[in-house]
């Protein structure tokens, strides 16, 4: 799957280990970003933070936990969806400023970043970073409001897009979700300790109980006070992320008030139901294929098996090789399992094709293997258009599906047959109103508009993936 994933945030109040657990949280939020991890702690008087590039498991180790002390922390993993990927993007990002220090962690895009940092610059702030997160912190800081709380409200109130924010001052941990609830941010309870999280998997891994979502639009104050729950900004139309279901989350988390698993099956039963073919086996492209397929599996009466076996010790450091050489790019990653796939009709599921160089050459090394027809089955509508809420899409020109047919996608990748999941079928499996949801990458249509020329700019920002 070449979509990168966008990013994980975590935040607990009230327990002696934060740090640890915070650390314990990311590796559950791994999945949403590779890039950096970092996390802030407070300790009722100072913040510290510590961020650094690669994987959790790489970014800390006992030394620099322990110099994380505290019962409040925040912490990120990141992919970088605006601004590189370097050091200075890395989150938590962490201020001193008239209103006291303060750090924040960021899941999503903001649509009008570029307009209110040009903004800020005219007016003399001097930004540290690429990211569109850091105008929130300016924001902040330039506030004249009376009140930390204040201070954080009016600088949300000016910012638009997707953002599920997780912010730390040296009492109080701080969650907020944009008003069209575009990603996930659950709200859980271990013992007295609160604790806000990217997906629910964060708080099964350290033993905490969900309670809710922090909803739309709300703002979550959480000091030695209690919990305390604010709605300061204008209701508006529900947009969550209908991708979260389709690749992004994992499948023990519950999102946006649904299982991602059984979402995900159902895109698989509805899939099959839809388009359904004389096969003899149903063989997921691994990890992300395999809900769908045991959904599609269950529903056409078929076998599922594990006919291509994922090597998964391909890190990010994986060395693309030469030109002469480099079909071994996808071997490196897939292998076929010839004692299934030989002489028979398989049914191939996958997430989705963006670009389809990966696709065609999973479908020639199926055949190869022995395969005696191929049908590829993509558990969600064409990708047509890119995100411009917090999730790494390539450009329009490179989305196959924007500019090809579906049968001339098919040709391209040598597949016997090729059907993608309903527009309908997809909303049908997430079960909602279709207002409730975003689905603008297979539609093409924009719940949030771009201000001046910020699709050009996040165009830009958006990087090239394979
Ligand atoms: S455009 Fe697609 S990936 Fe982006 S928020 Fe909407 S549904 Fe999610």
């Amino acid at each position: 799957m070449p979509y990168k994933d966008e990013c994980g945030v975590f935040g607990i109040f009230g327990h002696p280990e934060a740090a640890n657990l915070t650390y314990l949280g990311l590796y559950a939020l791994q999945h949403r970003g590779q890039e950096s991890a970092g996390i802030a702690t407070a300790d009722g008087e100072k913040l510290r933070v510590n961020r650094a590039m690669g994987q959790v498991a790489e970014a800390f180790d006992e030394q620099t936990l322990g110099g994380l002390p505290g019962h409040l922390a925040i912490g990120h993993t990141r992919y970088s969806t605006a601004g590189e990927s370097k050091l200075e993007n890395a989150q938590p990002f962490l201020i001193d400023c008239a209103h006291g220090q303060i750090a924040i962690c960021h899941n999503g895009n903001l649509v009008n970043a570029r307009e209110l940092r040009d903004e800020l610059v005219r007016n003399g702030s001097i930004f540290q970073s690429g990211s569109d997160t850091e105008v929130i912190l300016h924001l902040y800081a330039r506030s004249r409001a009376a009140s930390v709380e204040e201070a954080i409200v009016e600088s949300i109130a000016q910012i638009r897009g997707a953002y599920s924010l997780a912010i730390l001052t040296k009492n109080r941990l701080i969650a907020a979700r944009d008003p069209h609830g575009f990603r996930p941010l659950a709200l859980g309870k271990l013992g007295d300790a609160w604790i806000v999280c990217s997906e629910t998997c964060a708080l099964d891994l350290i033993g905490a109980q969900y309670v809710r979502d922090v909803e739309p639009g709300e703002l979550l104050v959480i000091s030695d006070g209690g919990l305390r729950s604010i709605k300061p900004f204008p209701q508006q139309a529900l947009s969550h992320c209908v991708f979260e279901h389709v690749y992004f989350a994992r499948p023990d988390s519950y999102v946006f008030g649904r299982s991602v698993n059984e979402v995900r099956t159902d895109l698989g039963r509805i899939l099959a139901r839809e388009s359904g073919i004389d096969a003899d086996v149903v063989v997921p492209i691994p990890d992300s294929g395999v809900c769908a397929a045991i959904g599609y599996a269950e529903e056409a009466g078929l076998p599922m098996k594990m006919g291509l076996i994922r090597n998964h010790y391909v890190g990010r450091t994986f060395i693309q090789p030469q030109q002469s050489i480099r079909h071994f790019s996808v071997r490196v990653k897939l292998n076929p399992v010839r004692s299934i796939l030989e002489g028979k009709r398989v049914v191939l599921l996958d997430d989705s094709i963006v670009r389809g160089t990966t696709s065609r050459k999973i479908v020639k090394m199926v055949k190869a293997a022995g395969a005696r027809e191929v049908h590829l089955r993509i558990s969600c509508p064409p990708t047509v258009s890119p995100c411009f809420y917090g999730v790494d899409t390539p450009s329009r020109g490179e989305l196959i599906a924007a500019t090809h047919s579906i049968d001339e996608i098919r040709k391209y990748v040598e597949a016997d047959s090729l059907a993608y999941l309903s527009l309908a079928g997809l909303r049908q499996a997430v079960g909602a109103q279709q207002s409730s949801y975003c689905t603008s990458c297979y539609t093409g249509v924009y719940p949030v508009a771009f201000p001046r020329n910020e699709q050009a700019y996040l165009q830009l920002a958006l990087k090239n993936v394979d």
